[in-house]
Formats: structure tokens, C-alpha cells, sequence
């Protein structure tokens, strides 16, 4: 049974900001990856992905994105990135090892069963990501539909969905980006269904980043926050109104949740290349019916409908999941479970990257203090 101290399950960003958090302090964590490549996440993603947070917002614990790099990192760029953060801090990531089951040993420390080993550690970190399992709702019908559905997971570019007609349904970052990409590439029609309208905010708002505005408003009471928000989103937007989309039925800083950051999806939703829809009530064989009881028909459907953590799985571990699945407790702080953590879990508009980098430098002293005690 191989015994560490500290071991990290995950190396995506979440887990490396970790591990060179923890390095920094002069630890020597263990990371487990059932991935055969570090920043596999982000290489599998669509081509046109470029970093929605900007640059210097971005960088993990210690060693901040390169100021070569442009204010909007391309996916690629950033896989190597993540790569050279591995290398940079010596991160003993141990690849293609997949976590089954975190339990308790009988001594008070933690077990991590994997696909080889059972492995012995004092301290374990959860940080597989929000986006461990693809959701797809079970709509009436599904079975039926003769095209092609996929999950946004598997998309990777318009070009390959030229001349289609394509419904993506889900109003996320990565769905309307995805719609914005097939109607840029030529689809032949794209439509967005959308059950839940987003605040949709500019990526720049006079010449200065919009997270930049996240940051800087995060403090203030969230009401007032999503105030001045909704004012510079309609300034910048103008009235979406016209082209479908409703006024938001959430609001980012209350909701703690990231609002669309347009990266062309206004642009072509007012060429009426994107044409918004309602929520779906069921698919038939050649398209859907949406729940105002019109129909269309698609050659493909792609579900932007979001993930499972899918830690109810891998976590045996009593009193640290809540009834969705999600961690019970912040991450990078104690949980109900001495030596237990979480890291990468924190939604908030100041970034996912900026909140894991301050999560894991917190973190970092909690666990060496924990180990000391
Ligand atoms: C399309 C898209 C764009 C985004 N853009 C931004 C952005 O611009 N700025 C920003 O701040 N955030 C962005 N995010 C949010 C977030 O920063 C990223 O999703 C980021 O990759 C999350 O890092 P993570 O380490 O928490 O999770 P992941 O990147 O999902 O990494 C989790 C790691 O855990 C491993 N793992 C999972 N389960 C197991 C297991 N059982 N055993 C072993 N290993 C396991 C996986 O292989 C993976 O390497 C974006 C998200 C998406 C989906």
C-alpha cells in the first residue's frame, strides 16, 4: 500500500495551483490523474476557446501566465502553460491512475482506492473539477430523434456542422460560444433554446476587462453589484429584447454564478444568424417541440445542459457533499473531516482560475499547519 502525506486527486488547474501552493511551503504533495496528459481538459475543448478571464487574472499560485501571452489566452497556450506549472514546480503527478473510492483507514487517515493501488495518506485534496460527468436531460422522445445529438463536450468546431441546421439547447458560456461558432462556420441555421435567461455581459467594457469590474465589485453588497452590472451589460449590449433575449432571470453577484461573457454571440444574435427558442417539452424524430407547442426540425442537437461532479461516487466520506453533489464546505478551507479538503469548487465572478490561485495559497498554509500540529 503506497503511503504519502499529501495527495491531490486531480491535476487539473484546480489540483496543480494546489500542488505548487503546497511546494512553495516546501510540502511535497502526490498528485493522482486518470488523464494521460496534463491539461488534458482544456486540450479536448472546442478549437475556438480562448480564456475568458484575462491574463493576469488567470495564473496559478506562484507563476503567473507569461505577459508574452495575449490578454485572452487561446485554449493551446494555456495547455502549455499548465504543463510548464507542472514542470516548473517538480509536481510528482502521477498520470493515468483513476480515483475509485476516498474513505477513512482505520487509523483516522485517508484510503484512495484507485485502478492499481490503495493508496495511505494523511491529507487528501478533492479537486476533480465541476465538470467531471456531461449532462444530458432524459426529454421526452430523445430515443426517437433520427439526427445527431451530442453533449457541448463533444463539440469541437462549426466547420463541422456547415450547412446544418443546428439547435444547441443550454444558455452557458460554452453553449452560446458553441452557437456563435456554428453560425461564424456556416451552419446552415442555428437556433439557441433557452430555458433560463443569463445576464449577458461584455468581455471589455471601456478598454478594461469586465472581470476586472468583477473583482472590484465583489466586496460591495451584491444587490448594488448587480445593479451597476446590469447598467454597464445594458450600455455596452444595448436592448437584447428585440433579438429574443429576455431580461435576466438571475443576476451574477447574488446568484454567485458567471454571467455570458460575449465573445460574438451579440454580434451574431443581432445578424439573425443565432435565433433564440424556448425551453424544449420533447424531441420528436426530426427535431423538437418547444414548450409554447411549436415545432422545428434539426439535423443536429447539441446539449449545453452542463455537468455532474460526480463526487457522490467517489467520496465515501460522511457529512462533506451536500444534497446536489457539491462540496459542503469551501474550498481550500477545513471541512467537517480533520485532514479533508476541497479545492476548485468556488463559482463566483471574479473567475474560477483567480478564486482556485487564492483557494490554494490558503490552503496551503491551513495543511502545513495541519501537519505540524
Ligand atoms: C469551456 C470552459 C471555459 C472556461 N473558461 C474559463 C476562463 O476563461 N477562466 C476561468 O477562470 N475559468 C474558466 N473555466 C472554468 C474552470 O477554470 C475550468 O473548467 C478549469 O479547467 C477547472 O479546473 P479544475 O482543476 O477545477 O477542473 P478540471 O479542469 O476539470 O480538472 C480536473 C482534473 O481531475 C481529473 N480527475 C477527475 N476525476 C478523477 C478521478 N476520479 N481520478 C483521477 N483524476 C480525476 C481530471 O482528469 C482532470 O485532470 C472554463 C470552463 C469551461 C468548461
Amino acid at each position: 500500500m503506497p503511503q504519502t502525506d499529501i495527495l491531490i486527486i486531480g491535476a487539473g488547474p484546480a489540483g496543480l495551483t494546489t500542488g505548487g501552493a503546497l511546494k512553495h511551503v516546501g510540502l511535497n504533495p502526490v498528485l493522482l490523474d486518470k488523464d494521460t496528459v496534463v491539461g488534458g481538459t482544456w486540450q479536448r475543448r472546442y478549437d475556438r476557446l480562448h480564456l475568458h478571464s484575462v491574463r493576469r487574472f488567470s495564473g496559478l499560485a506562484h507563476y503567473p501566465l507569461p505577459h508574452s501571452l495575449p490578454a485572452y489566452v487561446p485554449k493551446n497556450r494555456f495547455v502549455e502553460y499548465l504543463q510548464d506549472y507542472a514542470r516548473k514546480f517538480e509536481l510528482n503527478i502521477m498520470g493515468e491512475t483513476t480515483v475509485k473510492k476516498i474513505r477513512k483507514s482505520s487509523n483516522n487517515e485517508w484510503e484512495v482506492e484507485t485502478d492499481g493501488d490503495i493508496w495511505q495518506s494523511k491529507v487528501v485534496i478533492v479537486a476533480t473539477g465541476h465538470f467531471g460527468k456531461p449532462y444530458t436531460p432524459d426529454w421526452p422522445g430523445k430515443a426517437e430523434f433520427q439526427g445527431k445529438l451530442i453533449h457541448s463536450i463533444e463539440y469541437k468546431t462549426g466547420q463541422d456542422y456547415a450547412g446544418k441546421r443546428v439547435l444547441v439547447i443550454g444558455s452557458g458560456n460554452s453553449g452560446s460560444e458553441i452557437a456563435c461558432d456554428l453560425a461564424e462556420q456556416g451552419a446552415g441555421f442555428v437556433a439557441n433554446s433557452i430555458r433560463t435567461h443569463p445576464p449577458v455581459v461584455p468581455r471589455n467594457f471601456l478598454g478594461t476587462p469586465v472581470q476586472v469590474f468583477g473583482i472590484l465589485l465583489a466586496p460591495i453588497p451584491p444587490k448594488i453589484a448587480d445593479y451597476i452590472g446590469s447598467k454597464i451589460a445594458r450600455v455596452a449590449m444595448g436592448n437584447l429584447a428585440p433579438y429574443g433575449m429576455k431580461p435576466a432571470d438571475w443576476q451574477p453577484f447574488s446568484a454567485h454564478h458567471i454571467p455570458i461573457i460575449d465573445v460574438g454571440f451579440v454580434g451574431e444574435l443581432k445578424r439573425g444568424k443565432i435565433n433564440i427558442r424556448p425551453d424544449i417539452e420533447r424531441f420528436i424524430p426530426t427535431g423538437v417541440v418547444y414548450v409554447d407547442g411549436t415545432s422545428e426540425d434539426f439535423d443536429v442537437i447539441i446539449a449545453g445542459t452542463g455537468f455532474q461532479t460526480g463526487l457522490p461516487e467517489l467520496i465515501d466520506i460522511p457529512n462533506v457533499l451536500d444534497e446536489r453533489g457539491y462540496p459542503a464546505f469551501p474550498s481550500g478551507q477545513p471541512t467537517a473531516q480533520p485532514g479533508f479538503y476541497f479545492m476548485g469548487y468556488t463559482e463566483s465572478v471574479r473567475g474560477h482560475l483567480y478564486e482556485a490561485n487564492q483557494d490554494s495559497r490558503r490552503l496551503a498554509k491551513i495543511i502545513q499547519n495541519y501537519l505540524n500540529s
